[in-house]
């Protein structure tokens, strides 16, 4: 081990110019190198981009031994390992690709000290070879790369992981263990934390805040949004931006409505060779799809719209603005899609469309995901009910009044800095009720910008409404969906309500003057929130959630978000 903090930080600092050029460490790298250093297991939290793979390989050519390096993804191994080796640092993989006479010779390099990096997949962990390869070798560090793979709670859990606790726990000599990760909310944390026994542990979370990123969130029908995306586009022209959509036939339907209207609106002639939007979705022909990415990143054609399947791996740095046609299925992954605007530092706007239909659709998504052949039954429920979460976590970022930067980098566990502090330090909860303008917009705006700190919006006091839900949900034993619970509030006299004997219950009628879709409105809130939670399976049973008791509380406030502003104001600037 190098002795001496100044001399190692002088070391670690060396190490990063030599062999990777920079001049510096980004945030948190440093940090996370020094707690792998003193020997302590480290957990690092930082978003895509932000330079984990620096946070164990400056490490590795520091330590004396191997970094076992074990990653998901077996396609990407072998650049990882190109660019180390072309950095200078002796980097290899064994896996499945390879012949076992390749295999063989990895392996005896890497227990000959000729390897600094070895890549793995959690599947190799547990061979023979790679067993008696771990007995010889020295080993210095174990990376876990992609680590809330580990955890049922995040999206993209792998029972293969689940091992590498094993396999940890099994060295005699047990390494620092380094877990990187860009998404982790505080259950795939404790997961993380928990299923590979990491132990002396130093955490690093970092960088989720794009303060050159202004967040908006509009609430639409269905029918409004293409009109509204036309209106952007158009106030926009010289833009370049990105257009997510849940389907393919949105987003080729979208893409013709912007390349029909958007001239039209301007007053010029569409033009077919540089059309205002293309497509790009997984169904297209390739080269359709490439030459949609070419024409985009090239600025020959200012709007891509697209499914998910677009933008790994593209570098473009000059989006000015990503708009979600749908709701995303959790708050990581609009987090990766929307940070795809601004990456040149320069403002931008990301906008969230949603309406009350998206979550239903998400929903439904999700039910037919269930049949996931790789898990087994159980495993598939705990998925299915990690999925719910994620997607509560979204809606509940649509429905906020709180500062938008302040709930992402909150959801992803960052401490807030005091320059994003903004209206958000000053909870919407201090409202005072009905129809007075309070909540986000009357504090100093957030540091990025967003829709919450800067327009008007007024808070509707639904504790009244939310009491008697909740109240309801307790008079059919957490029985019943949705439906049912709003006609009983209601006080219907349907057939079928009646005969559930609804008209003894306390909650019956207690809400016959508010509108049947308010009342729906309350209780997609209350799920959102934690006060409620949508069963699995075909009949979506309402059941408590876990924050379910304060509804009885009698200092339960609980307000809603009624926007103020036209909902389809031009958007100008950004
Ligand atoms: P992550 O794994 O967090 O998504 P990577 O490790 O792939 O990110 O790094 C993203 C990019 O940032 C890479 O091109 C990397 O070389 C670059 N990078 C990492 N650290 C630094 C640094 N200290 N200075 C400049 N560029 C860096």
């Amino acid at each position: 081990r190098i002795g001496g903090e100044g001399l190692r930080n002088t070391e670690a600092l060396a190490a990063l110019q030599k062999y990777f050029g920079y001049e510096s460490f980004r945030t948190g790298q440093a940090d996370v190198i020094d707690g792998v250093m003193d020997g302590r297991d480290v957990l690092a939290v930082m978003p895509t981009g932000a330079g984990k793979s620096i946070c164990y390989q400056v490490p590795a050519v520091l330590l004396h031994g191997v970094t076992i390096v074990i990653s998901p993804l077996i396609s990407l191994m072998k650049d990882q390992v190109d660019s180390a080796n072309d950095n200078g640092i002796p980097a290899a993989f064994v896996n499945t690709t390879q012949a076992p006479d390749e295999q063989a010779m990895v392996f005896a390099q890497a227990e000959a000290g000729d390897v600094k990096l070895l890549y793995v997949a959690p599947e190799r962990l547990e061979t023979p070879r790679f067993r008696q390869f771990v007995a010889a070798a020295d080993i210095a560090l174990v990376a876990v790369d992609e680590a809330h793979c580990v955890s049922q709670w995040g999206q993209d859990f792998r029972s293969s992981y689940l091992g590498i606790g094993d396999f940890l726990r099994s060295l005699p000599d047990r390494p620092p263990v380094a877990a990187l990760t860009a998404t982790a909310t505080e259950k795939v944390r404790a997961d993380i934390v928990g299923l590979l026994g990491l132990d002396d542990l130093s955490v690093t979370v970092t960088g989720f805040d794009r303060p050159n990123l202004y967040f908006d969130v509009q609430r639409l029908a269905r029918k409004d949004k293409t009109d509204w995306i036309v209106d952007y586009v158009a106030s926009h022209p010289d833009e370049s931006g990105i257009v997510y959509c849940a389907t393919r036939k949105e987003v080729e339907q979208l893409a013709d409505d912007l390349s029909a209207l958007v001239p039209a609106r301007l007053g010029r002639c569409p033009d077919d060779d540089h059309p205002v939007a293309l497509g790009y979705h997984g169904g297209m022909a390739a080269d359709t799809r490439e030459h949609a990415q070419r024409m985009f990143v090239n600025d020959d054609v200012p709007v891509i719209v697209a499914t998910n399947a677009f933008g790994m791996g593209i570098d473009k740095s000059n989006v000015r603005f990503v708009i979600h046609n749908n709701m995303p299925e959790s708050v990581e992954a609009y987090y990766q899609e929307a940070g795809r605007a601004g990456r040149d530092g320069e403002p931008s706007r990301c906008t969230l469309l949603w309406n009350d239909g998206d979550i239903n659709t998400r929903r439904r998504l999700m039910d037919m995901d269930h049949d996931n052949e790789r898990l087994s039954a159980e495993e598939q429920d705990i998925v299915h009910v990690a999925k719910r979460h994620l997607l509560d976590g979204i809606v509940g970022y649509c429905r906020t009044t709180e500062c938008l930067h302040r709930y992402m980098t909150r959801y992803f566990g960052e401490t807030v800095s005091p320059a994003l502090a903004g209206n958000g330090a000053d909870p919407a909860g201090e409202a005072t009720g009905d129809g007075k303008a309070t909540g986000a917009n009357g504090g100093p705006r957030c540091a990025g910008g967003c829709v919450n700190c800067d327009s008007e919006f007024e808070t509707e006091d639904i504790s009244a409404i939310a009491r008697a839900i909740s109240m309801c949900v307790h008079d059919v034993h957490q029985n019943v969906g949705t439906g049912k619970i709003v006609n009983i509030v209601r006080g219907s006299k349907s057939a079928d309500i009646l005969a559930m004997g609804a008209e003894r219950m306390m909650s019956y009628g207690k809400l016959a003057a508010v509108p049947q879709d308010k009342v729906r409105d309350v209780v997609n809130q209350m799920v959102a929130d934690g006060f409620l939670r949508i069963a699995d399976g075909k009949y979506s049973v309402v059941l408590f959630g876990p924050r379910a008791a304060e509804t009885v509380d009698p200092s339960f406030h609980y307000e809603m978000k009624k926007i103020v502003r036209p909902s389809r104001r031009p958007a100008g600037g950004v």
